[in-house]
């Protein structure tokens, strides 16, 4: 028997900055439920070599290039799900830059703009160009984090931009009710690629650690099966809100 359910049989989803880590993870799990998948990053040897392991464990999957914040790029990515599949029901923003570990003060303004074009505009810009292709029954999950309750010092203006996202969140579920459904996941930390800076530090990798209630990082899997449940129909009556995943790590009431 299938260790997880099907609840994406004849769907189309959606993962940005999908070819590694989260938004991979998250591909997997939709994939994995019976949707096809439109996978994507910057950099094409990363998409083959998704595309691959998708396939290998007997996915649908379409490969396409998308840097986040390249408007043709974004286009493409629209226009060849379109092309193949004809609709889109799923779709899952996920990409994210973090270039700074300085304060907010002493950021440079191409980098203040970095953060926010990647972070929050091209969500908004992706979402623009999907809209008129979502189907009736559709949902958008936004990719947030933990930091965006409480930034830390080292990440402080990302934490910003994920703070905004939880505001985009409750504001497009508004604006695309009632055929779209709009809810954000808020991660905790999982040891990725771009978590790598803090988790090659043992004493700040523990310190996080015991932040959290269950005394673990988080897994890409983790993630994706929140993520997936958020996109599923299991939520068919929750929209605009944030599911923090993060094992019971501070962040509000
Ligand atoms: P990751 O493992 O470093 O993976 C990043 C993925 O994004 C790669 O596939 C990369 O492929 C792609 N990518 C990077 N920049 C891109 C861009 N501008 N446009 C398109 N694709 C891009 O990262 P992750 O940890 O999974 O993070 C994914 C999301 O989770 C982000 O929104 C992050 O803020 C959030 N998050 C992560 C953590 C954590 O602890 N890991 C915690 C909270 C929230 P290419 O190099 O080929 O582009």
């Amino acid at each position: 028997m299938d260790k997880f359910g099907k609840r994406f049989v004849g769907k189309v989803a959606i993962v940005t900055a999908s070819t590694q880590g989260i938004g991979f993870g998250i591909a997997l799990r939709l994939g994995l439920e019976g949707a096809s998948v439109v996978i994507s990053s910057r950099k094409q040897k990363n998409v083959d070599d998704a595309v691959e392991k998708l396939k290998a464990k007997g996915i649908d999957v379409l490969g396409v290039v998308c840097h986040v914040s390249n408007a043709e790029h974004r286009k493409n990515l629209i226009d060849q799900t379109i092309k193949k599949y004809g609709k889109i029901d799923v779709v899952i923003s996920n990409a994210a830059a973090n270039p700074s570990v300085e304060a907010i003060l002493e950021t440079k303004e191409s980098v203040l703009d970095k953060l926010w074009e990647i972070n929050v505009k091209a969500s908004i810009l992706l979402l623009k160009d999907a809209a008129p292709h979502l189907s009736n029954d559709s949902s958008v999950v936004i990719v947030s984090s933990i930091a965006a309750y409480q930034p830390a010092a080292s990440m402080a203006m990302y934490g910003v931009t994920k703070t905004a996202l939880l505001g985009l969140t409750k504001a497009l579920a508004a604006e695309m009710a009632p055929n779209t459904r709009v809810n954000c996941i808020a991660p905790g930390f999982v040891p990725t690629h771009f978590a790598d800076f803090l988790m090659r530090n043992t004493a700040i990798k523990k310190a996080i650690e015991e932040k959290t209630l269950l005394n673990r990082l988080g897994t890409t899997e983790d993630m994706a099966a929140a993520t997936a449940f958020l996109a599923s129909d299991d939520a068919a009556y929750i929209t605009g809100e944030t599911l923090v995943v993060a094992g019971g790590t501070p962040s509000r009431l």
